[in-house]
């Protein structure tokens, strides 16, 4: 059946119970008021026999009054009035439905044969004749005549009450036919209500909450039973199609969740992987694995908070720098001074693990933060005495050769510590300290520790101070320069001048260029103090020319840094030099240490060579100090090399340092150059060095660096220098 029917069955039922309700009460009603009019017509008629009754005894008092000397008028009326009640009791009679007849009709009776007699009493009073007999028997009439209407009023009074009974029987009737209605009609409602609730709601109310079972996850979609409407089987059906759909759907959307969560997550894991290199990377260095100077400078902020928070915590930082690395690097290679600061690395950490001085031996960080500088930092130590303990080992560890690439490699470090103790709030400060630290054990001779002070930190200061003033001297041109004879030592003639910066400073007096010097490589300030330099050198050389024209050509050497000459323009530079100066490229020898040609052979080899095309002499400078060997260095147009001062101091003492100079000399000589000695001191240097076959001289044996002026004088007395020798 279909919802509409069910409907119409509840919409027929209700408007039909309605219509029968009022239909019955409507009759009830009906019957109700023709029992109330019956009760109107009952009492109405009880009333006209009160009324008889009245009449009645006016009629017996009368009838009792006359006698047979009352008049004949007294006779008359009473005829009337005895005719009066004949005529109301006969209307009565007529009228009545309710009441008895019989003693009605016995009254009238009475009455009828009171008229009689009352006619005869008129025509006997009128006839004289005695009336006392027909009185007595008139008096006994009446009284006959009342008692019969107190019947007829008793029996009226039964009727109202029997009416006024009637009534409310019927009330009671209808009541209980109305309650009567009122039930079944509930009733019928109450079927159609458990009807429609079976039928309509209790399905829909199933189909709702199996609905609801299904979407949070219940297998089966319940059937409705039996007698549903044709709607609710179709709503059953397609819901649970809708359902087992939605489910294949959502079994589906999970799966593909699931792919894409895997999908996903292993991209996490990549990504994570990624970001974790990336963030090694970031903080690490490269080529060792150790700590960079970010993650350092981070852990060293954490100490530093730490020990803020907690009186009793210790830290100590220790810097280490390479001692002689440049020179491993510059003679063996990048790939072995690569080898090199990996294997330190290592033995730094094994060191640092199998220390047991140190506590929270895990906590303590390595890092590479330069070139071959190293910073260790130990966190939480006991005493200060433990960083010197750790520096101690440390050392001995390194001392231990390194095998690398088929070479032995012997090296050392040095070391500087520095505390947390000393007002230090910062990490690039506690570095710097103990960067200062390293510093001052270099100078006391490497291979060595040392820990901050405060004297150190003042040195420091002034160290910084004086690269200010460096600066503003090389700005304002106030550095001069100072020039050393070189002597033939074939001949004992002067054939030219190193030219060597001076800086006269203002306050702390002269200071050596063996300090600025370092310094304004270290800032790059070399590059423009360099051309100043060469542009002085030649200018003064070119004004010596001129003023003191000699048979023999008189040269300027001129001392070359490193930075200068990877400088891009260098070559143009000194073309420049030389054309603004005008003098000729071959009295322009330039000074280049061996570092310069380690550094970077190919491009050097380019330069020396353009140089050699502007005809100017490359002179290696302090050769002796550094790994390369000679026939190393045959490969790049040297001129002249220039033994170092320390070779000749050494030589006085030890014959064996005489022999080298011999070879070298002669080797030299082979390989089509010249050599200079420089740092001659004494006549027996001098002798010997002749003896070995050197070209050239420079040391205080035969002049001091002077100034410009002084110089001027030895050119213009030309004096013999090798008298003595000779
Ligand atoms: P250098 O090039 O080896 O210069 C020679 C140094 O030895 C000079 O020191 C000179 O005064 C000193 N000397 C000369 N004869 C003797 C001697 O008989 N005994 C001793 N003990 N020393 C002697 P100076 O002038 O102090 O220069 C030191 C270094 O500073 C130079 O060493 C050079 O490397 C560098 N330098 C000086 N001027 C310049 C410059 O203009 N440019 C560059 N790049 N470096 C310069
Ligand atoms: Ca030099
Ligand atoms: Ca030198």
């Amino acid at each position: 059946m279909r919802i509409h029917h069910h409907v119409s069955i509840i919409l027929f039922v209700a408007i039909a119970g309605a219509i029968g309700l009022a239909l019955a009460v409507g009759l009830l009603l009906g019957g109700l008021e023709r029992a109330a009019q019956e009760t109107g017509r009952v009492s109405e008629q009880y009333h006209q026999v009160r009324m008889l009754l009245t009449d009645g005894q006016e009629l017996l008092e009368t009838i009792n009054t006359l006698t047979s000397d009352s008049a004949q008028d007294s006779f008359v009326i009473m005829n009337h009035a005895i005719e009066r009640s004949v005529l109301g009791l006969a209307r009565f009679h007529h009228s009545s439905l309710l009441v008895e007849a019989q003693p009605v009709e016995q009254a009238l009776d009475a009455l009828e044969t009171m008229t009689e007699q009352s006619r005869k009493l008129v025509l006997s009073r009128a006839s004289g004749l005695p009336l006392v007999d027909e009185l007595e028997r008139l008096r006994a009439n009446a009284a006959m005549y009342m008692t019969r209407l107190d019947q007829v009023e008793t029996a009226a009074g039964l009727a109202i009450g029997k009416q006024d009974q009637v009534l409310v029987q019927r009330r009671k009737l209808i009541m209980l036919i109305i309650g009567l209605i009122c039930v079944v009609y509930l009733a019928a409602m109450e079927r159609v209500r458990h009807w429609t609730t079976r039928r309509l709601i209790l399905p829909v109310q199933k189909l709702a909450s199996a609905a609801m079972k299904a979407m949070e996850g219940e297998e089966s979609f319940p059937r409705l039973e039996q007698g549903t409407t044709e709607e609710l089987n179709t709503l059953a059906r397609v819901l649970s199609s809708f359902v087992e759909t939605l489910k294949s759907r959502v079994r589906e959307r999970t799966a593909q969740v699931e792919r894409q969560k895997e999908h996903l997550e292993r991209e996490v894991a990549v990504r994570r992987q990624a970001e974790e290199q990336l963030r090694h990377a970031a903080f690490h260095d490269k080529l060792t694995g150790l700590c960079n100077r970010d993650l350092l400078l981070d852990r060293l902020e954490r100490c530093i908070e730490r020990a803020r928070r907690n009186d009793d915590y210790k830290f100590s930082v220790l810097f280490l720098d390479v001692d002689r690395f440049k020179e491993v690097n510059d003679s063996l290679g990048h790939f072995v001074g690569d080898q090199l600061l990996v294997a330190i690395a290592d033995r730094l950490q094994r060191c640092l693990r199998s220390s047991d001085t140190l506590a929270r031996v895990e906590s303590n960080t390595i890092a590479r933060i330069g070139g071959d500088e190293f910073v260790v930092l130990l966190d939480g130590i006991k005493a200060r005495s433990d960083a010197s303990v750790v520096a101690q080992r440390i050392q001995e560890v390194l001392a231990e050769p390194f095998h690398l690439n088929g070479h032995e490699v012997f090296t050392s470090a040095s070391i500087g510590i520095a505390f947390n103790e000393i007002e230090c709030d910062k990490a690039d400060h506690l570095l710097r300290d103990a960067d200062t630290a390293m510093y001052h054990a270099k100078a006391a001779g490497k291979a060595r520790h040392e820990v901050f002070n405060k004297q150190m930190h003042a040195e420091a200061m002034s160290r910084l101070e004086l690269g200010n003033d460096l600066r503003r001297a090389v700005e304002n041109q106030e550095l001069g320069i100072a020039y050393q004879p070189i002597i033939c030592l074939k001949t004992g003639r002067l054939t030219g001048f190193e030219g060597l910066a001076r800086w006269e400073h203002p306050q702390r007096g002269i200071i050596s260029p063996v300090k600025f010097i370092a310094h304004a490589e270290e800032t790059g300030l070399i590059v423009q103090l360099g051309e100043w330099v060469l542009q002085q050198a030649c200018q003064q050389l070119r004004a010596w020319q001129e003023q003191l024209p000699r048979d023999r050509s008189l040269s300027v050497s001129v001392n070359v840094s490193k930075r200068q000459v990877a400088e891009p323009g260098f070559v143009e530079v000194v073309q420049q030099v030389l054309n603004s100066t005008g003098i000729d490229g071959r009295d322009l020898k330039l000074e280049i240490t061996e570092t310069v040609i380690m550094e970077n052979p190919d491009s050097i080899a380019e330069v020396l060579r353009r140089l050699k095309e502007l005809g100017v002499e490359i002179h290696m400078d302090d050769f002796g100090t550094g790994y390369s060997s000679l026939s190393y260095l045959h490969r790049f147009p040297l001129d002249v090399l220039k033994i170092d001062r320390a070779f000749v101091g050494t030589m006085s003492a030890n014959d064996d340092y005489a022999d080298v100079v011999h070879t070298v000399v002669s080797l030299a000589h082979t390989l089509n150059m010249q050599v200079t000695v420089e740092g001659v001191e004494t006549l027996d240097q001098l002798v010997k060095l002749m003896a070995v076959g050197c070209d050239y001289g420079q040391g205080y044996y035969f002049a001091e660096p002077m100034d410009a002026e002084a110089a001027k004088k030895i050119i213009s007395s030309e004096p013999q220098w090798l008298k003595s020798a000779a």
